[in-house]
């Protein structure tokens, strides 16, 4: 039995090393080490003028993945505008959420929508990049460092 546990012991620190180590490797590549750093208080979210989970940009950072989708609640766009960036955005009509490809086959395109769920590297294109979010960190992590390097070209540190 205490053979067993320690093997166990063993195993589980080999998967817990190996998970710690891709995130070493993946916040690196992305160009932002400090992102590791981030203990997702989500303070940096309370004075967002667009509403954005903006600790989703630091967690984007850390596994290097521009794709990940974050939450949004004073977004709007253009319906057409919001299906040419992703189809597959969340947007809210009239109290109802689809994806914007729905709302284009309902609705048409001339419409404005309130955008609930959008990709990081999307929502770094709207951002106006004002610094609230950094202000806010209680350890003063450069946050905007990732939304400017997403907002040039939609990918970390290219
Ligand atoms: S305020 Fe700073 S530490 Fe807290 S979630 Fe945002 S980036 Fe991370």
């Amino acid at each position: 039995m205490e053979e067993g546990n320690r093997r166990f012991n063993v195993v589980a620190f080999f998967v817990i090393a190996a998970i710690l180590a891709l995130f070493a490797y993946t916040a690196y590549s992305s160009g932002h080490p400090w992102s590791l750093t981030c203990y997702q208080c989500r303070a940096c979210n309370l004075n967002c003028p667009l509403g954005y989970d903006v600790a989703k940009f630091v967690v984007a950072a850390a596994v290097d993945d521009p794709d990940i989708y974050m939450s949004a609640r004073n977004l709007q766009l253009r319906l057409d505008e919001a299906y040419s960036t992703d189809p597959d955005m969340t947007v809210e009509v009239d109290g109802e959420r689809m994806t914007a490809g729905e709302a284009i086959e309902r609705f048409g395109e001339g419409l404005v929508v309130e955008v609930r769920m959008l990709r990081v590297k999307d929502a770094a294109k709207y951002d106006p990049l004002e610094g609230a979010c950094e202000r806010s960190c209680p350890i003063e992590l450069p946050i905007t460092d990732t939304i400017r390097d997403l907002k040039e070209d939609g990918v970390f540190n290219e």
